[in-house]
């Protein structure tokens, strides 16, 4: 099987794409590209464009498409994509693929596969709101199922400030996930119809999703 470099990872809110995105990129040594961390990212540097986005991100709702795709061009046309990205978060709505189709055209490139992890409704919240991340560097933890080896410390950076998200809230995540199955769900068959979609299941460990996700792209 040739190896797969340009990768979409999809799923829900709280599937597990972020984590499976950076150790990703760990392994394969090619950028994780994470819509909402750059728009988490704008927010933070209070940008007008941030704030707006801030607005929606923390009421659950999705960010205009139009944002999205100019986030999207600026990454696409960095000489670091040409040989691979994770994309996290985008597509999220079938405009948004078609428009990542375009993307790619006008820079030579194509995609190699799309993977869907897939997590039931039911485990979702339970993952969501118990999760936190390294202010550092964004390594991500649980407080049920990933605590830091070392109390306070984050494992990858020494870290000892961590994060939750605003929009990780149980109301929150259930308008995140609506949204998911209303606008985001109908992109997949967009890509199954192409050839290029593979599915795991995402109820596992972090260790037995990361395998399952090695041997649907082949490398
Ligand atoms: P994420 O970090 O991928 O969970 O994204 C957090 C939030 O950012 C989402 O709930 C949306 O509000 C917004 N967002 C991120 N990526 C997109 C996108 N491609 N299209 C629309 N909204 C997005």
């Amino acid at each position: 099987m040739r190896k797969a470099f340009h990768i979409v990872l999809m799923g829900p809110p709280g599937g597990g794409k972020g984590t499976q995105a950076r150790l990703l990129e760990e392994r394969l040594k090619i950028p994780h590209i994470s819509t909402g961390e750059m728009l988490r990212s704008a927010g933070r540097e209070g940008t007008e464009l941030g704030l707006k986005a801030k607005a929606l991100i923390d009421k659950g709702n999705l960010v205009p498409d139009e944002m999205c795709i100019q986030l999207m061009k600026t990454e696409l046309e960095k000489p670091e994509a040409k040989n691979g990205f994770i994309l996290d978060g985008f597509p999220r709505t079938l405009r948004q693929a078609e428009e990542l189709d375009t993307l790619l055209d006008a820079e030579k490139l194509h995609l190699d596969v799309v993977v869907e992890i897939q997590v039931p409704d039911d485990y979702i919240v339970d993952r969501v709101v118990g999760r936190f991340s390294c202010v550092k560097c964004g390594a991500m933890y649980h407080e049920k199922y990933c605590l830091p080896h070392v109390y306070g410390k984050c494992d990858a950076c020494g870290g000892t400030q961590f994060m939750r998200r605003i929009d990780d809230n149980i109301d929150t995540v259930l308008s995140r996930l609506a949204k998911y199955r209303a606008l985001t769900a109908p992109v997949l068959p967009y890509y199954e119809s192409v050839g290029l979609l593979k599915c795991v299941d995402g109820t596992g460990t972090i260790e037995e999703v990361k395998e399952k996700i090695r041997k649907v792209i082949g490398h």
